[in-house]
């Protein structure tokens, strides 16, 4: 029997954060070593996503990083684990050519993220902005990827590649897309009672992100420990006085709580009830500022004792797989559309 896929990718336009790797690379490393007997686990780098944002000289290096980030997380290798590079399959690239002349510019308007993005200069953000929907479409449909572990923030792209594989299999009476299960399941999947969202320790109404110019909004993995420390320490909490978890009127003490929780591997409740009753927020957050210090200090270790050489050898053995994979995928799309 086929195995199904579980796909992830994290683009590599900088430092990633500690949001990343709670809402993203820690799940997906969960998952993989849960799943891996019996599931492809396709972890690639999405570089072709990456330069949307910014073409500087430090992909390269990011991307290593980001492939020892995963092992440093506790991925088990195995034969089913592969790790790829998005460009070094161009399947990539002709796949969302042909999806876009299926997406609608409308759908393509209503993305949140194309939204925000691009706020201030919808004539000057580049048409990368708009259309790495249709991109990540094609990611996820050529391998045929029933689960994608995502944030909460990329639900609304998943939707869209659903309604994409759902369209053209209508079209061509075909079955070639596998539609990836919808976000409820994917979040049943992960584990997860509803989307993560790790939020900017600055301002909590928004979410942490890798391209926040503000270096005290976020954790990055590469902090210094000491340093991330402090950030948790000075993180905007609430006058309210009362420590519980409630996202909407009490988001950084909330995010505070969350942190702790998923450092911990607890439960939310139990980190919860520890703290029931305080009327201030400084133990919480020294708590919390300890946390993450021994977290990043132990992280950072394992990070420095893997070898580039090891990322090379595996991205050049799953590159192979993946222009297999992909390239037959492809063959099946354009045969359908006319193009062979
Ligand atoms: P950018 O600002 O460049 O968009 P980002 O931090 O949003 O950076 P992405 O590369 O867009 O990172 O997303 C990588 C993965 O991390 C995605 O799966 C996304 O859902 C997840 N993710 C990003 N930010 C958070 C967050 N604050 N909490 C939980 N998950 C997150
Ligand atoms: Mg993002």
């Amino acid at each position: 029997m086929k195995k199904d896929t579980i796909l992830t990718g994290i683009r590599v336009n900088g430092e990633l954060t500690l949001g990343n790797f709670l809402g993203a690379l820690l799940p997906m490393v969960r998952l993989a070593n849960k799943h891996s007997s019996d599931h492809n686990i396709n972890i690639f780098v999405p570089d072709l996503h990456t330069i949307i944002a910014s073409v500087d000289g430090d992909l390269q290096k990011n991307l290593v990083k980001t492939i020892k980030y995963y092992l440093a997380a506790g991925l088990e290798l195995g034969e089913n684990v592969h790790f790829y590079r998005q460009s070094y399959v161009p399947a990539h690239s002709e796949l969302t050519w042909i999806l876009d002349c299926f997406a609608h510019m409308g759908e393509m308007r209503r993305m949140i993220q194309y939204k925000e993005k691009s706020d201030g200069d919808k004539d000057t953000a580049n048409v990368g902005v708009f259309n790495y929907p249709v991109l990540m479409a094609a990611d996820i449909l050529l391998y045929s990827a029933k689960f994608i572990p995502v944030g909460e923030d990329q639900f609304q792209h998943l939707e869209l590649t659903r309604d994409l594989a759902m369209r053209f299999n209508r079209k061509f009476d075909t079955e070639i897309f596998t539609v990836p299960a919808p976000t409820h399941e994917q979040v049943k999947f992960m584990n997860l009672s509803d989307g993560l969202r790790i939020r900017d320790l600055v301002n909590p109404e928004k979410k942490m992100s890798k391209s926040s110019p503000n270096e005290k909004a976020k954790i990055l993995l590469s902090d210094d420990p000491e340093v991330a420390a402090k950030k948790i320490m000075s993180a905007t909490t609430d006058s309210l006085g009362r420590v519980q978890f409630d996202m909407f009127n009490q988001p950084g003490v909330s995010n505070l709580l969350q942190i702790l929780a998923l450092l911990r591997d607890e439960p939310l409740e139990s980190v919860v009830n520890a703290y029931a009753g305080e009327t201030q927020y400084g133990d919480l957050k020294a708590a919390v500022a300890t946390e993450v210090k021994l977290f990043l200090s132990d992280f950072q270790a394992r990070v420095a004792e893997i070898s580039d050489a090891k990322v090379s050898t595996l991205l050049t053995t799953g590159e192979t797989y993946a222009n297999e994979v992909a390239g037959a995928k492809l063959l099946e799309v354009q045969k359908a559309v006319g193009l062979r």
